[in-house]
């Protein structure tokens, strides 16, 4: 790897989160029965015409307008020819030269560092569907499900600018923050909601031609992504170190093996023969109606995450945590708006919250934002303490019940009444009359003690400062023969 840099390029394809296909009415619910969600269309029978959907042109302009690129008023639908078992039309409906948006950037953070990394086109696409290998019973067998044929995809493509497998990695995480942001797609790598390819090539240092590349396919986590370059730029490394010309090549990762396997040779643009698709009029687009779906952009994480930082007094790891998700960063600034403290409300969703929640690893939190405002405001109005709180949090994310259900219900309240806490410390003493007399002869570590009667008397509910304060109080006045205030 010395003397070499490695120049990597990202190829991301998110499913949209339409309820419909791209091209016709059937469902896109995932998990569903092999080959319930198909018709005519997405199978490919003679005859059946697509018809473009709507909500699918928006999410995409949605995610171009998210990344800064230029939105085309006129693109066109092209067909990508190949044969594959899981493609029953032999072609893919694609976009070609004629892509939906252009251009574009997103900024990357890698340990300490932000830069600017362009993306050079955003595309719809249908997906195809899957095959199922089978090796039972029946024997070796593949089977074939077409419910994922024609779901909406967008390809985003970045130029080759990243450096390092862990720039790659923070890319997929910006990227699918935007994502889910936007509300364009889940990111969800697991269910394929998220794909990615890496191109990736080495150059001598200083030296501005490109490498030859290789194409490296089937990566289904942010981890794969990361490994899979490392492993890569070290094999081109050794290639290239013992005077070996690097193939351009497509490699399939196997995450079992932990190593790229050669696919094919890589196919260019005209293997596919791509052509205008004949059934679908070119997609204009009126400014109009770009500006509309633009004015729905909600504040992306970036801008959140210093928002955070600069009005709401976060620390930058709080903010960024916080930001990483949507639906968590709405449920802070709901809790910090309903207790008017943010500190207090990142604090508690930086412990309690996300440690409960990492369990079910949802978007549902534990306690809703209202009930963890009510918890927030009983600790500071000192009806309960903090440590009180964490007990009545825990039971509140078991039953759902309120803050003051779960308070009631524990018995619990914290002793904050002066006169309410002198006749509870007066009872203690009272019960302990050889104690009080040996710390007025100057065993003073039976404070402690008396302490601990307290705490033991009001099952840990008395506030330690006020129980602390009337007992001195108490007690200084049992030295100086004066018990009766
Ligand atoms: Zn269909």
């Amino acid at each position: 790897m010395k003397g070499f840099e490695s120049v990597i390029g990202l190829e991301i394809h998110a499913q949209l989160l339409t309820r419909s296909k791209l091209f016709c009415g059937c469902g896109t619910g995932f998990g569903a029965e092999p080959n319930t969600q198909v018709c005519p269309v997405c199978l490919g029978l003679p005859g059946a015409l697509p018809v473009l959907n709507r909500r699918a042109v928006e999410l995409a302009v949605l995610v171009g307008e998210a990344l800064h690129a230029h939105t085309n008023t006129s693109s066109v639908f092209a067909r990508k020819n190949y044969f594959y078992p899981d493609l029953p039309k032999n072609y893919q409906i694609s976009q070609f030269d004629r892509p939906l948006c252009s251009g574009g950037h997103l900024y990357v953070s890698d340990g300490g560092k932000r830069r600017r990394v362009r993306v050079t086109r955003v595309h719809l696409e249908e997906d195809a569907g899957k095959s199922v290998h089978l090796d039972d019973a029946g024997g070796r067998r593949t089977l074939v499900d077409f419910n994922r044929c024609g779901v909406p995809l967008i390809e985003i493509v970045t130029e080759p600018e990243l450096r390092s497998p862990s720039e790659a990695h923070a890319l997929l995480k910006a990227l699918k923050q935007i994502l889910e942001y936007t509300g364009a797609s889940s990111g969800n790598m697991e269910e394929g909601g998220l794909r990615c390819d890496v191109n990736v090539s080495l150059r001598r240092v200083g030296e501005r031609a490109l490498g030859s590349k290789t194409e490296i396919k089937n990566l289904n986590s942010f981890r794969n992504v990361e490994r899979a370059l490392e492993y890569e730029i070290e094999r081109q490394a050794g290639l290239l170190a013992g005077g070996t010309a690097v193939l351009n090549e497509t490699l399939m990762w196997d995450a079992g093996r932990d190593r790229a396997v050669s696919m094919r040779s890589k196919e260019e643009a005209h293997d596919y023969r791509y052509f205008p698709e004949p059934d679908l009029l070119r997609l204009e687009l009126k400014g109009d109606w770009i500006d509309d779906v633009k004015s729905r952009l909600p504040e992306l994480p970036e801008a959140r995450e210093s928002r955070f930082v600069e009005s709401l007094g976060l620390p930058p790891y709080d903010a960024a945590v916080l930001c990483g998700r949507r639906a968590l960063a709405d449920y802070f600034e709901e809790v910090a708006r309903l207790t008017g403290e943010p500190k207090s409300a990142s604090n508690w969703i930086m412990t309690e919250v996300l440690r409960t929640a990492k369990e079910g690893a949802t978007d549902e939190f534990p306690v809703t934002a209202a009930n963890l405002a009510d918890l927030l405001t009983l600790v500071r109005s000192g009806r309960i303490s903090g440590k009180m709180a964490k007990d009545v949090f825990a039971r509140m994310a078991g039953t759902g019940e309120t803050a003051d259900d779960a308070v009631s219900r524990m018995g619990l309240r914290q002793v904050t009444d002066v006169r309410e806490m002198r006749t509870i410390v007066d009872a203690v003493l009272s019960e302990n009359p050889k104690s009080v007399a040996d710390y007025a002869r100057g065993k003073k570590k039976l404070f402690g003690f008396l302490m601990g009667r307290i705490m033991e008397k009001t099952a840990g509910q008395a506030s330690p400062t006020l129980a602390e304060s009337v007992l001195r109080e108490r007690l200084e006045g049992v030295r100086e023969g004066d018990a009766n205030t």
